[in-house]
């Protein structure tokens, strides 16, 4: 039996950013994967995601080169070529992260991996031991038990159609069913949002909420809220037609779920192992992300934080520094910026309105709302909004929520003068950048109501 220091399940973000830290420091480590190195984020999440975002917005491009005296006209979208492109790129990252691994010494196993005891991993027909074993494993999407959901796809699956859908039934009011109706609506696919709820984007600031409704429905997007899916059925043309809760009928192309993910623990361990979870699978950890058996660590998707790459690598890299230095876990989750790759992108960090609400936080508000200079000559009706919360006692600023091209690169900046603490004041006293959207944030005098 091979022996080791760590093996990690699961070669995703957090699971290769574990195993290399922990190698490189002196650990044998060995790492078992059962799909694609590199994980949701590498495959089927961020990466191809966002390239299908850069795919996207060449159509509305194209439009606005016009106004500024292109002659230009945007053609068609062809998917395949696209797809073949995205696929290189993909499998060239594979690669890097396994090269990755075995250079920094990490023994890499293909199979899948299953706990059979406090210390022993089996993958395949071998059986490895450690004295840590880490559960880096992830999520995978989660489908409503509807009749006719066979005939869905979510996530996994819209990487790898072979066809472009000239129309697409997406449900669900996340960032991914966001990301994905506005991508597919720019490549010209007819796109009905459908959600339960009555307003999408839940946990973000209310004002970011309602400014995206009319944001959405001026791409085309058929947006349906308080609406709900009986049943599905299909066509003798193969196409989907769902039966909405209002007693409508829908015919798409593809019906796509983006309603959530679900921890993948089941069966993960033998049933002799007393690893805690919640009601969804999550694996229970503490603050040093130990679960309830003390040689089996969890984090990442696997546990269910907050369900972002950097959250999962930042989680790896505390937890090695605590098992080799003895430095307590200092991981701030209240202050995680985060990006929503629609058209246009939103972007956030800290507290929201709600929050401070319930919290009882005395908060001054400032908000900005204007027109993109860049429009000026397109005539697009895309509005840039900020809003920024301070404390009303002691003058920190405590939230940023904004929705603009790119608002994601601007936050993250920001993110980093509100992990330092800075005030208002500092906001103030710092000189613009001028023709810049960005320059609004160092610019709101006055605290202004919705
Ligand atoms: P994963 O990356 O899911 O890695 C887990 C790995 O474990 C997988 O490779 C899986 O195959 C493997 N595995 C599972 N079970 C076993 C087993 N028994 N044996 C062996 N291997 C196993 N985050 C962002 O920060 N920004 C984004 O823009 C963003 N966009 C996203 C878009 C989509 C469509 C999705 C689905 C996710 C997105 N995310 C984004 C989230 C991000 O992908 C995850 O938070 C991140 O990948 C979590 O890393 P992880 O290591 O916990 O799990």
């Amino acid at each position: 039996m091979d022996n080791f220091d760590l093996i990690v399940i699961g070669g995703g973000s957090g699971g290769v950013r574990a195993a290399r830290m922990a190698a490189t420091r002196g650990f044998s480590v060995a790492i078992i994967e059962d799909t694609h190195w590199g994980g949701t984020c590498v495959n089927v999440g961020c990466v191809p995601k966002k390239l299908m975002v850069y795919a996207s917005h060449y159509g509305y491009e194209f439009e606005d080169a016009r106004s500024y005296g292109w002659e230009v006209e945007a053609g068609e979208f062809n998917w395949q070529h696209f797809m073949q492109k995205k696929d290189a790129e993909i499998g060239r990252l594979n690669v890097i992260y396994e090269r990755l691994l075995e250079n920094a010494g990490v023994k890499v196993i293909d199979g899948r991996g299953h706990i059979s005891g406090p210390n022993t991993v089996v993958a395949g027909d071998q059986t490895y031991s450690a004295d840590r074993i880490l559960i880096a494993v992830g999520g995978k999407p989660f489908m409503p038990n509807l009749p006719g959901s066979e005939h869905c796809i979510s996530s996994d699956q819209i990487f790898f159609l072979p066809e472009q859908p000239k129309s697409v039934v997406m449900v669900g009011g996340g960032f991914i069913a966001l990301e994905f109706a506005c991508i597919l609506a720019g490549m010209g696919t007819k796109v009905t949002l459908l959600y339960r709820g009555e307003l999408f984007l839940r946990g973000f600031d209310k004002d970011v909420r309602e400014k995206m409704v009319p944001a959405i429905r001026d791409l085309g997007i058929d947006l349906k809220l308080s609406s709900d899916i009986d049943h599905i059925d299909l066509n003798d043309v193969g196409q989907r037609v769902v039966s909405v809760n209002d007693g409508t009928e829908l015919v798409a192309d593809q019906v796509f779920f983006a309603t959530g993910r679900v921890p993948r623990t089941e069966g993960l361990w033998a049933d002799s192992l007393q690893i805690n979870t919640d009601k969804s699978g999550a694996v229970l950890v503490d603050d040093n992300f130990e679960s309830s058996e003390r040689s089996i660590f969890a984090l990442g998707d696997v546990v269910g934080r907050l369900a972002l790459t950097p959250v999962a690598t930042a989680e790896a890299m505390a937890m090695v520094d605590y098992w080799i230095e003895g430095k307590a876990v200092d991981i701030d989750y209240s202050i995680i910026p985060v990006a929503v790759f629609t058209q246009p992108n939103v972007s956030t960090v800290g507290m929201t309105e709600d929050q401070a609400i319930e919290q009882n936080v005395p908060v001054k508000i400032f908000r900005a709302d204007f027109k993109h200079m860049k429009h000026s000559l397109t005539g697009r009706d895309d509005q840039i909004f900020m809003k920024m919360l301070v404390h009303a006692e002691t003058d920190k600023v405590l939230g940023l929520h904004a929705i603009g091209p790119d608002v994601g690169e601007m936050i993250q900046t920001a993110a980093v003068a509100i992990t330092a603490g800075a005030t208002k004041a500092h906001f103030d006293r710092t000189i613009g950048i001028h023709p810049t959207m960005a320059e609004e944030l160092v610019t709101m005098r006055t605290e202004r109501a919705s």
